[in-house]
């Protein structure tokens, strides 16, 4: 429905303010107090809220948004319960949701936004959004303010709708106004849409490859520009494919068709182990439900199929699409955060909700705002107990926590990247959806190209060394250029925070292994899309060896979950004896695919207390589970299993230890 041209509250709705005082929440929700902006602080408002808490996992094995909108917010758990019981937000009567910073964070379900829009939210208030977010509420017409647009509706005053599309760009402009992405799509017959015409200017990665899939006649872009531009290609998983096909054949009807299917893949990794987890059988139905729905997508559209076989998944969607689908230059999409993993590819990737991928596979083409980006010029070499997930905890406390990342595009430039394999690039890419940017995207180098080719046999790498970028030399960084010497990067956490008290769990919530005192732990997960690569398993491998040559085992009271992030990568840690020393250390070792990371696999906590130590990119409360979750590099987890609290993994310790104690004389 298209918004009114001037925004007022409605009389008799409500808004809802989402307070860090959990007891102002269930006041409000039992109709008990009506807040007015002028009554708190920004401060007092609950930040980071992640799509997670708006939409666990389990919320989002319903596909129809009706269903899943009865439990919004089911995730926002305060002293062990749940702060908003089934159709709270429902029977609540609001029309305005309202937060602090960073509205959104986390997984681009679009889910989240869906559960508000159909407990009857229309206007969300936020000092910030998440990008992915903010896009999908501006995809399914919930308009976005800040706190001051809120204190002037709740004056009485009526807000003009161009207010709320200020600062956007002309297509998105036109979508606010068009009430949603599949109204503003089925009118495009009628509407002319804005090019560009940006005159020659330096550009950096990101806006050379988006200036290349624009249409029309654009040779040049900047941030701000607003672009139509054509898709390469993308992927959806179990999570995500029954949405796209429901709202297909809701929007098309039935025999509805789409663009390029062979460019398109479905992949089975997210569910594949939900069948294991106590907590998720009473959703196996349900479940079942998503996995019929998606293989009916791939009947139905003919896109490419990685569906598991006998049980077994290919791999974490992320990880099979660098290794055989993202191509340097590329311009990608898939219905998952961690889509800007393909950047390490050199190119353009991020994920989308699932309406803006149904429109994309339907039309074969997207709208984009060209973001600004921000550098890292990599210097110096790594310590030998550092890896990349430790920069991107460093990355993340000093960069992301003070907002310059959101938004940007990421860039990774510099001679430090040499030292990097492409398995080490391919974490920074990935965690750049936690520091809340746009994506991110890495230079090009002779290393690039021969991991392609050695993965991708016959190859054309000649096509593929003409589609890499590189950034000018003046280019412009809004975020700047920062260097990082590698060399002083120290091993990092991120800390689970103390989130029944305002302290979000969070991946910005850096510190040094040094800084932290002693943390026992009870479970060490090594996996996912951010860490289950072939250097990731070298990495455990490296600790697990030498912990088991000095006689040691995972430690007393702690489980070892390895999982392969695809079944090249397990083949490869099968074929070098790899499994065979996880085996021997008392590691648990675990088919490809995803599962303890979002909740549906083997690794998850099941109480609260519980302390995991985890590879994986996001600690966000309940994600894996209810109990408090520490992220590290993969060498930190493999050397915390084994001595039973968090530790910093240093060359040789378990040898050492092993030596007797000196007797005094
Ligand atoms: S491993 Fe985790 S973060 Fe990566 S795709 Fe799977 S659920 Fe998402």
């Amino acid at each position: 429905m298209k918004p009114p041209s001037v925004v007022r509250l409605t009389p008799g709705k409500r808004v809802l303010f989402l307070t860090k005082d959990p007891e102002l929440i269930r006041k409000q929700l039992r109709g008990e107090l009506d807040l007015q902006m002028k009554d708190l602080r920004v401060e007092d408002l609950l930040d980071d809220i992640n799509t997670d808490a708006m939409t666990p996992a389990w919320v989002c094995f319903d596909h129809k948004p009706e269903d899943l909108a009865r439990n919004a917010y089911a995730g926002l758990i305060v002293d062990g319960k749940r702060l908003f019981e089934q159709d709270a937000l429902i029977n609540g009567n609001f029309e305005v949701i309202v937060s602090g910073y960073r509205k959104g964070v986390g997984s681009s379900r679009e889910t989240a936004t869906q559960a508000e829009v159909w407990s009857g939210i229309r206007i969300a208030i936020a000092a910030s959004f998440a990008p992915i977010h903010a896009g999908n509420n501006i995809n399914q017409g919930l308009l976005m303010g800040d706190h001051q647009i809120l204190s002037r509706l709740q004056a009485g005053e009526g807000i003009p709708l161009a207010e709320f599309t200020k600062g956007r760009d002309a297509i998105t402009k036109i979508i606010i106004e068009q009430g949603g992405l599949f109204p503003f799509a089925k009118a495009l017959d009628h509407i002319e849409l804005p090019t560009p015409n940006t005159p020659k200017r330096p550009m950096t990665m990101g806006e050379k490859i988006l200036a290349r899939h624009a249409r029309g006649n654009v040779k040049y872009v900047r941030p701000g520009d607003a672009l139509v531009v054509d898709v390469d290609g993308g992927y959806t998983h179990e999570f995500t494919t029954a949405q796209v096909h429901y709202f297909l054949e809701q929007e098309y009807g039935p025999d509805y068709a789409i663009k390029n299917p062979q460019k398109f893949a479905v992949f089975e990794d997210h569910l594949i182990y939900a069948d294991d987890v106590v907590r998720m059988r009473p959703f196996i139905p349900k479940i079942e439900v998503l996995r019929k729905l998606q293989h009916d997508f791939q009947h139905h559209t003919s896109c490419r199929d990685f569906s598991a076989v006998d049980n077994v998944s290919p791999g974490i969607c992320h990880e099979v699409a660098r290794e055989l689908i993202v191509d340097p230059g590329d311009f990608i999409q898939a219905t998952d955060s961690h889509t800007c993993m393909g950047g390490v590819n050199n190119a353009l990737a991020w994920g989308v909700g699932t309406t803006e991928y149904a429109n994309l596979v339907h039309s074969g083409l997207t709208m984009v705002e060209v973001s600004e980006s921000i550098r890292f010029d990599l210097v110096g070499q790594l310590q030998e107990n550092v890896t990349a997930k430790d920069v991107m905890l460093h990355i993340l406390l000093h960069y992301a926590k003070p907002q310059m990342t959101l938004d940007r595009i990421i860039e990774f430039t510099g001679p430090g990247l040499r030292w990097l394999s492409m398995d080490e690039r391919a974490t920074l890419a990935n965690m750049a959806t936690e520091c809340s940017a746009r994506t991110a995207i890495v230079e090009a180098d002779e290393k690039t190209f021969e991991w392609l080719a050695s993965i991708r046999p016959g190859l054309d790498v000649a096509r593929l060394r003409s589609r890499a970028v590189t950034p000018d030399a003046d280019a412009e960084y809004a975020g700047g250029i920062h260097t990082i010497d590698l060399a002083k990067i120290a091993p990092m956490v991120a800390h689970p925070g103390d989130p029944d008290h305002g302290i979000p769990s969070d991946p910005t919530n850096g510190a040094r292994i040094n800084e932290i005192g002693d943390v026992k732990i009870d479970i060490a997960y090594a996996g996912s899309c951010t860490a289950g690569k072939i250097d990731d398993l070298l990495f455990y491998h490296q600790v697990a060896k030498e912990a088991v040559d000095a006689g040691r085992k995972v430690a007393d009271g702690v489980t070892f979950y390895i999982q392969f992030g695809s079944q090249m990568v397990e083949k490869f840690a099968r074929d070098n004896g790899l499994v065979d020393t996880f085996e021997r250390a008392g590691a648990i070792v675990l088919n490809p695919g995803c599962g303890a990371c979002i909740g549906c696999g083997p690794g998850v906590s099941e109480v609260a207390n519980q302390v995991t130590i985890s590879a994986i990119n996001r600690n966000y409360k309940g994600r894996s589970g209810p109990g408090k979750l520490w992220l590290a590099s993969p060498l930190s987890v493999a050397a915390s299993a084994f001595t039973g609290h968090i530790t910093a993994y240093t060359p040789g310790m378990f040898a050492r230890l092993r030596q007797p104690a000196t007797v005094p004389a």
